[in-house]
């Protein structure tokens, strides 16, 4: 994205999660599509946290991380952007609160407030998942919602003292890849990666 794009870009914050197969290489590439996105410039990348599955039935942990991102596509193309993403990483539409190898949300997108049908944003439910919040306090603790006004960081506060699902950062895993990783996708290496994302990787 251009100087004079980024100028218009919006500040916008995505939730990743994962439980299929290699979690870490999910998450890798649905990160990497974005950062070849573009439109989509990765400003900084939260630590990934194993969580414990949240939903009815059961199923094996998540990965989860955050990442925040300028933009300047709307929002709902941005939504189009990720559902496509999904379904090439091999999700399967129907699969609501089923395992998936990637599932991308929006959280929020610089302070508006949507209630489509098809997009609500702030994210439903975030706020009482200590699987979003963990690493979104990590990039945006003193953003607020736009609705209640409450920050990220106090959000995640409340639900810490709460005994609810276990959420746990990975001690060594973070989202870039490390020097003797396979390539992430086609033609990428870690030079691509560095390049693409000016962001501070933890
Ligand atoms: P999920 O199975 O959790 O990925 O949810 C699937 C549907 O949620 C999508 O097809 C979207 O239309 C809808 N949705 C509503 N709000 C959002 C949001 N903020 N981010 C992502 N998906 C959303």
């Amino acid at each position: 994205m251009n100087r004079a794009r980024q100028a218009h870009a919006e500040r916008v914050f995505l939730g990743l999660g994962t439980n299929m197969g290699d979690r870490l290489r999910h998450l890798r590439r649905g990160l990497f599509a974005l950062v070849t996105h573009p439109e989509i410039q990765v400003r900084a990348v939260s630590r990934v946290y194993e969580t414990e599955y949240v939903g009815p039935g059961s199923q094996d942990p998540y990965y989860n991380a955050c990442v925040e991102i300028a933009t300047t596509l709307a929002p709902c193309v941005l939504l189009a952007v990720l559902k496509g993403t999904e379904e090439r990483e091999g999700r399967v539409p129907s699969s609501h609160l089923q395992p998936r190898p990637i599932d991308l949300d929006i959280l929020l997108f610089g302070d508006r407030i949507l209630n489509g049908e098809r997009l609500q944003v702030p994210h439903k439910g975030m706020r009482d998942r200590a699987f979003v919040l963990e690493p979104l306090a990590e990039l945006a603790g003193a953003e607020k919602f736009p609705d209640s006004g409450e920050t990220i960081g106090t959000a995640c506060a409340k639900i810490r003292r709460k005994s609810g699902p276990w959420v746990r950062p990975l001690a060594a895993a973070g989202l870039l890849p490390k020097r003797n990783d396979g390539p992430i996708a086609e033609n990428s290496n870690k030079e691509d990666w560095r390049a693409a994302m000016a962001v501070h990787c933890r």
